[in-house]
């Protein structure tokens, strides 16, 4: 209720404002980014403090973001966003600039379709849904257990439940598979999110194969992952995309997966840093390393738990330790949620809890199914000039 009435009061007031909406270019930076719009780049930059500087630094291609006009085409309000829960807000203030970092605002709806396949699950989830997001989940879920090359015969049928983050109503971030469904040749295999964010089949075995062992050998967490976090001391938004692990200086830091150095130098607050690309778009960063192990470079290619660095303090650090970031397709996730994986068996309490809830799953996927659910998703708003009302009313909270 309030909420409307401010949308209203105010809705009048920016009446002649535009809302634009832009994708952020392939190695475009931050800087440019000023540049290019003629903003201050001492105010939203130079003058930053280390820690949202190095937010500036998370922007990646691809993500959209939006910029508020006045009716005379100068720049009100620009929100870059930063990933699926914190984004920066620069501000018109006075004769300057101001910069901000705040929550996202989302909602999170589940959705869920069913098709046949006349080609590929891949070719049929894309025409289905024009989402490649959805595809790729559907496909890299079961890459491990079927072979979809051989196997899939025309009229074989898909469900797919998932849940999917809007912002001002638009999907937004990579969807989350709750349980997908393939019919195939009449024997149906199934994947299921089970309570511990981990995936299983129908026998409550665990289906995810990627393995990472930990980089640092006996050293302590002296920082956990964060997307967003509001400091109380400094009154304000910040993110930690990564685990510190607090260790002496030299101690050996491990590949934590095999893979592809694609890094490996300096890079401003990293310090001296390393980049691993591993297969499925996942890729590690060791960042404030002391130094680099003899004959790492670019290119070479290193197996899980060799050694190729040793614990520093360079870059933006207070102390030794490693800064360690796993990321997927660019995304930074947590990498304790991926590292403790091991592939385990479900028994007892566990395995209880997950055939229940696999029940709950079981009797969806057979009504949409029976139904044969049409993917189908709101039009996206046709008048975006209230954004940054709605994104503004939560950094007051
Ligand atoms: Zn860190």
């Amino acid at each position: 209720m309030i909420r409307l009435f401010i949308f209203l009061l105010i809705s009048s007031s920016i009446f002649a404002s535009t809302v634009d909406r832009y994708r952020w270019d392939n190695g475009e930076t931050y800087l440019v980014f000023l540049e290019k719009n003629n903003l201050p780049t001492r105010e939203l930059y130079y003058n930053l403090d280390k820690d949202d500087q190095r937010l500036t630094e998370e922007m990646r291609s691809g993500i959209h973001y939006q910029i508020l006009r006045d009716k005379n085409q100068h720049i009100e309000q620009i929100l870059l966003p930063l990933n699926d829960e914190l984004q920066i807000h620069i501000q018109k203030s006075g004769d300057s600039y101001s910069f901000e970092a705040i929550p996202i605002i989302s909602t999170t709806k589940t959705e869920a379709f069913y098709t046949t396949i006349t080609s590929s699950p891949n070719y049929n989830i894309l025409k289905a849904t024009g989402s490649k997001k959805l595809a790729q989940i559907f496909v890299s879920s079961f890459k491990h257990s079927l072979n979809f090359k051989n196997d899939i015969r025309k009229g074989d049928k898909l469900v797919m439940i998932y849940k999917q983050k809007y912002r001002l109503g638009q999907p937004f971030s990579m969807p989350t598979l709750e349980v997908a469904m393939i019919e195939m040749g009449h024997k149906k295999h199934y994947i299921y999110l089970n309570d511990d964010g981990r995936y299983y089949d129908d026998k409550g075995h665990e289906v995810e194969g990627f393995l990472l062992a930990k980089p640092v050998r006996g050293a302590r967490i002296s920082s956990y992952f964060t997307k967003r976090r509001w400091h109380p001391i400094l009154h304000k938004w910040k993110a930690h995309l990564g685990i510190d692990y607090a260790a002496r200086r030299g101690t050996p830091v491990h590949a934590a997966g095999s893979g592809t150095i694609i890094w490996c130098a300096r890079m401003g607050s990293y310090g001296n840093l390393i980049k691993i690309r591993h297969a499925d778009g996942y890729e590690t960063r060791y960042a404030h390393l002391k130094s680099f192990r003899h004959g790492m470079h670019r290119g070479k290619h290193v197996k899980k738990g060799e050694i190729i660095a040793y614990v520093g303090t360079t870059g933006r650090s207070t102390g030794p330790h490693l800064h360690f970031e796993l990321r997927k397709h660019g995304r930074a996730i947590n990498p304790l949620k991926v590292v403790q994986v091991t592939t385990k068996r479900l028994h007892g309490k566990a395995k209880k809890a997950f055939l229940k809830l696999k029940k709950n799953y079981d009797e969806s996927v057979t009504l949409h199914l029976n139904n044969q659910t049409v993917f189908k998703r709101l039009p996206p708003f046709e008048d975006m000039s209230y954004i940054h009302l709605l994104d503004k009313e939560s950094s007051n909270g």
